[in-house]
C-alpha cells in the first residue's frame, strides 16, 4: 500500500487514517490526549477503555469498528489524488483478556 494513507499502532502525521489494534502502551506510544492527526479506528472494547487512558481527548475522532466484519474506507492516494478505496476487516488476537 502506497505511504501516506494508514497507520496501525503508528502515530505519526501524515495519514488517512490510524488503527489502534489495542490500547497497551507499547502501541499507544505517540498518542496523547491532544492527538488529532485523523480518524482512529477501533474496537468497541478498545473504545470504551479509551477515555480511562486519554481523557481529554477528542472522541469524536474514534470509529468504533466491529471485528469480523468489513469495512470499507474511501481514502485517496497521496501521490495522484485519485480515489483509493480499502477494505478490511478486524480479527481478535485473543491478547486481551477483558471482555465488555
Ligand atoms: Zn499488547
Amino acid at each position: 500500500m502506497e505511504g501516506g494513507m494508514i497507520s496501525v499502532d503508528r502515530w505519526a502525521r501524515g495519514s488517512q487514517a490510524y488503527f489502534l489494534t489495542h490500547l497497551h502502551s507499547d502501541h499507544t506510544r505517540g498518542l496523547s490526549s491532544t492527538w488529532s492527526h485523523g480518524p482512529l479506528f477501533c474496537s468497541r472494547t478498545t473504545a470504551k477503555l479509551f477515555p480511562l487512558k486519554f481523557p481529554d481527548f477528542n472522541f469524536a475522532l474514534l470509529r468504533v469498528v466491529e471485528i469480523g466484519s468489513w469495512h470499507h474506507l474511501s481514502l485517496s492516494s497521496p501521490s495522484s489524488g485519485s480515489p483509493a478505496p480499502i477494505q478490511f476487516m478486524p480479527i481478535d488476537a485473543f491478547h486481551c483478556p477483558v471482555k465488555f
